[in-house]
């Protein structure tokens, strides 16, 4: 630890940072409060060198899901390790590290089996719109990178962290195979990262519902080979007429509503799959209908912990560069306008430099 900082600390007695936290429906602040310190053997103090906004962060923003009281903001993370717990074995201070929205031992029957996310241990993480953040269950939960990153490389990395690992599962949920026909319903980060998910595993034809131009434009070049702007029925009709009435082998929901989950699961041709990653709200599906329909349903909160290390890799090596969904930087102070420009989708995704 730098020994001028150290004194500085000392000087001021308790250590601070400042952070967003969210009192209320569009009430977004970036204000002091305590900084992060371990608290258990098994953590991690990470100084991040990037943060950015969820699609899910909306939710709460718009008062859709109360909170309950001020809520530190952020579960998107990647920086470098300051600190470390005691009992903390395959990290060290100095490296730069990735970690998901929930937290892992990485060791237990779940963990095991790919559903970090369902980990004996999990807890979602929140406070990581802020410049240093504690990650509990360090060893299990973050992965470093073989070197510090290049600067340019440090948004797409960002992206493992909750947004392409999500878009990654839906793809993976929905059983993409390759020369198969894959459908995206969602043209937010997660599902533009599922159209390259998609294409990264080998899905001969994806095709991405979206009407909005500079979304169907980064569709494409994440590798959709046909853009639907219809919604509802009429987006199904139009699934099902492109693929000669049979419907798509995979179908990836990105969105979270009734309307998506039933457009995803009737553009889905009988024996296919839809994978399902944004969180619900509302949807109420009838078991009848359901049961007629032959589809299989998978989905829920996405292991990121599981994709990690490959998705790290494809990353590193350049074959991809999720980072482009990042059409917004600004300075962390600034989080309150992030807020607003992805409210009002004026920005896909929003990247906060602390
Ligand atoms: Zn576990």
């Amino acid at each position: 630890m730098n020994t001028q900082r150290t004194m500085n600390r000392q000087t001021m007695g308790r250590q601070t940072i400042r952070g967003a936290v969210l009192y209320g429906p569009r009430d977004i602040r970036f204000e002091e409060r305590e900084a992060p310190r371990i608290v258990e053997p098994t953590d991690a103090i990470l100084r991040l060198s990037a943060t950015c906004i969820c699609g899910s962060d909306l939710w709460p923003y718009r008062g859709i899901s109360p909170v309950a009281e001020p809520t530190p903001m952020g579960h998107e993370y990647c920086g470098i390790v300051e600190e470390v717990g005691k009992a903390v074995k395959s990290l060290r201070p100095g490296q730069f590290v990735i970690g998901s929205f929930a937290t892992s031992d990485n060791t237990c029957a779940h963990c095991g089996y790919g559903y970090q996310s369902s980990c004996v241990h999990r807890e979602f993480m929140s406070g990581a719109q802020a410049p240093v953040l504690r990650v509990p269950l360090a060893d299990g939960t973050l992965v470093a990178t073989p070197e510090l990153p290049p600067a340019d490389m440090i948004p797409s990395l960002l992206t493992v962290s909750d947004v392409l690992g999500t878009g990654w599962f839906a793809a993976v949920a929905a059983d993409v195979q390759p020369g198969k026909t894959a459908v995206v319903v969602g043209d937010g980060a997660v599902g533009l990262l599922g159209v390259l998910a998609a294409k990264q595993l080998g899905a001969e034809r994806v095709i991405a519902m979206s009407r909005h131009p500079a979304r169907q434009q980064l569709a494409r070049e994440f590798g959709a080979t046909d853009i639907v702007t219809e919604r509802g029925d009429a987006g199904v009709a139009r699934i099902k007429e492109l693929t000669k009435g049979v419907g798509a082998d995979a179908v990836l929901e990105c969105v979270g509503t009734q309307e998506s989950m039933l457009q995803a699961i009737h553009a889905t041709r009988p024996g296919g799959s839809v994978g399902y990653v944004g969180v619900p709200h509302g949807v109420e599906l009838n078991g009848e209908d359901l049961f007629y329909t032959h589809v299989r349903l998978h989905g829920g909160p996405a292991p990121v912990r599981r994709f990690l290390p490959e998705l790290i890799e494809l990353v590193w090596s350049g074959k991809i560069n999720p980072g482009r969904v990042f059409d917004l930087t600004l300075p962390l102070d600034q989080v309150a306008e992030g807020y607003r420009a992805m409210d009002e989708r004026r920005a896909i995704k929003v990247l906060l430099r602390p």
